[in-house]
């Protein structure tokens, strides 16, 4: 088939984004062990059975059967055809499409493209004669010239205009630098000047890298200590997460985020190696940015300054994690230090063994923290304390945590377990029925999980799976016996490709596209790679096809035997008979028949 694009190109768009970008601009995802989950946004649910595999690059909707890959994804929601979905992705992408016809650079663009002209006109004065003062602050904060490199950290320089005549020379126009938030107008003089002035500048990236807006820091004691670009179109602070870009493969991979207040503990966690490090962008941690960490881990660390205010902060955050079902633990730095102290006194050894041996859930957080403010644990502090972590613990899925704190509240508060155990029984028959209820719909949940996958599709997914398969089946019983005519076509095309497995399968995902079969072909590739079927199973199927095909064979035979009894003559005897043979031979030869 001929493409308007060369091969590489999806290729190419599948390695620079990632699906679960992609979907999540319209899906709000929570990871559960290494699938996403999320309301189906192409029908009316209201538990998630959309489902996404980052490993296998598709998506998969076990309640209405869309799926596909992120092609698929787009062309479903945008209403747009294949050709369409790889422009707007090769876009995002920043993936060139020789052929396709390029679009005017848009308000967006223009602004990443002012931010990324700002990021370099910064690192020259950094690292010029100007930049004398800030590089030897950095050294004094033992942040290495990798690090300012990775960060791609600048300098402001003191002038009103550096930057605007800059940015005018290089063919930026006065409205669209305005639009980036780093020039702002002066009504009075009739002029512009530069927001960010001898500032040392930390760009901030979204998870995909673009350059979105800055952070500036003062060098000296001058007020404010930080300033952020305002918000525009573009930087959004409550939807982007500082380090994330640097740090998001890290915090997939270790399944959880550490969450720390400043850029400058941000970076200095990454240069430990701590690298699955974020921090929030110069405001309180918002419901927006915990969304974005539950696209990434199951868990979060939180680790904010040990003083009174990141205390606060601390528990602020843990309000805002507690409603995503993301679990929260807490690691409390000596008093009066932030990580970025700890690791410059004490190294990245002692840094790692402190925040592995010193972390609380968010519970204990909460029990420890009120224990500490209270000054007496009198009668009516007991009971304000339960009703503070009460719906924390019942909102634990697993019997054994709960248990767990439980116990941990009644020794903290010196009262009887079994006393706090009956604050926990559900109270009438009401909430009986309303837990029972609860439980019933996880187990659809789990088994739409795993799926009511009929045979044929597991026998599909050991195809696709490894061609040891695809070769015994093949040869033993043909691959015409899907009864589920989609599967038979997939598998068809499947078996006529050549070359590596990889690449034939993912040029079966391009062809299931262009022949909607996406969706079925989303689901099998769900269980491809899960363990469904072992060798003992797959012979056993080859043995059940084997069987009825002869039973079939032989029904055949008698049926025209009988025929043949009724009204036959010689000629239709013998041609009978030659036919039988041949078919005899075919079937025992392997049984295409
Ligand atoms: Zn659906």
């Amino acid at each position: 088939m001929t493409r308007y694009y060369d091969d590489h190109i999806i290729e190419d768009i599948e390695l620079r984004i990632d699906i679960i970008d992609v979907i999540s601009e319209t899906v709000n995802l929570t990871r559960r062990g290494n699938r996403y989950w999320g309301i189906c946004p192409f029908h009316a649910e209201k538990t998630p059975s959309f489902s996404v595999s980052t490993e296998k690059k598709m998506f998969y909707c076990f309640g209405c059967h869309t799926g596909g890959n992120m092609f698929s994804f787009v062309m479903k929601r945008d209403g747009v055809d294949f050709k369409e979905a790889v422009q707007i992705l090769a876009a995002k992408a920043g993936v060139k499409i020789v052929t396709a016809e390029r679009k005017k650079d848009d308000k967006k663009t223009g602004v990443l493209n002012i931010n990324q002209a700002a990021v370099e006109f910064y690192q020259q004065y950094l690292h010029g004669e100007y930049g004398k003062a800030a590089r030897e602050y950095l050294a004094k904060r033992q942040i290495s010239g990798q690090s300012i490199d990775q960060f791609k950290l600048g300098m402001a320089p003191n002038g009103w205009d550096g930057l605007e005549k800059h940015l005018l020379k290089k063919g930026f126009s006065h409205d669209e630098v305005q639009l980036s938030g780093l020039i702002k107008r002066n009504e009075n003089r009739n002029s512009y000047y530069d927001v960010f002035r001898n500032r040392l500048m930390f760009p901030i990236f979204n998870s995909g890298g673009d350059i979105i807006g800055f952070g500036g820091r003062v060098l000296d004691e001058a007020l404010p200590k930080y300033l952020n670009t305002a918000e525009t179109d573009i930087f959004a602070k409550r939807r982007n997460l500082y380090g994330l870009h640097q740090g998001r493969e890290h915090i997939r991979q270790a399944n959880e985020a550490i969450l720390v207040e400043g850029y400058m503990d941000c970076i200095m966690l990454h240069q430990a190696g701590v690298k699955n490090a974020v921090a929030s962008l110069g405001t309180a941690f918002t419901t927006e940015q915990a969304r974005l960490l539950v696209r990434y881990a199951e868990n979060v660390l939180i680790l904010f300054d040990g003083d009174e205010a990141g205390q606060r902060e601390t528990l602020k955050a843990i309000e805002v994690l507690g409603g995503q079902g993301i679990k929260i633990y807490v690691t409390i730095l000596p008093e009066g230090m932030d990580p970025d102290d700890f690791l410059n006194q004490y190294g990245k050894e002692e840094f790692s063994e402190y925040i592995k041996n010193n972390r609380i859930s968010h519970i204990e957080y909460k029990i420890d923290r009120y224990l500490r403010l209270v000054p007496e644990l009198d009668i009516q502090n007991k009971i304000k304390m339960i009703n503070l972590v009460k719906g924390d613990i019942a909102s634990l899925k697993s019997e054994l945590e709960k248990d767990y704190h439980i116990k941990d509240l009644a020794r903290k508060l010196m009262i009887e377990e079994n006393i706090i155990y009956r604050e926990f029984k559900p109270s009438g028959r009401y909430s009986e029925k309303e837990s029972i209820s609860r439980n019933k719909t996880e187990i659809i949940r789990d088994n739409k999980k795993c799926g009511d996958y009929a045979i044929e599709e597991k026998i599909m997914a050991a195809i696709l799976e490894d061609d040891k398969n695809l070769n015994k089946i093949k040869n033993s019983i043909g691959l015409d016996f899907f009864t589920h005519s989609e599967l038979g076509a997939l598998v068809d095309y499947y078996d006529k490709l050549s070359g590596e497995i990889l690449n034939r399968q993912q040029e079966l995902k391009i062809w299931a596209i262009e022949q909607s079969l996406d969706g079925i072909l989303a689901r099998i590739n769900f269980l491809v790679g899960e363990e469904y079927l072992n060798e003992i199973q797959i012979n056993n199927f080859i043995q059940d096809v084997k069987r009825q095909k002869s039973e079939f064979f032989w029904q055949d035979i008698s049926g025209e035997l009988n025929n043949l009894n009724n009204n036959g003559d010689f000629n239709a005897l013998l041609r009978f008979i030659l036919d039988f043979d041949t078919a005899l031979n075919n079937f025992q030869e392997g049984g295409k028949m």
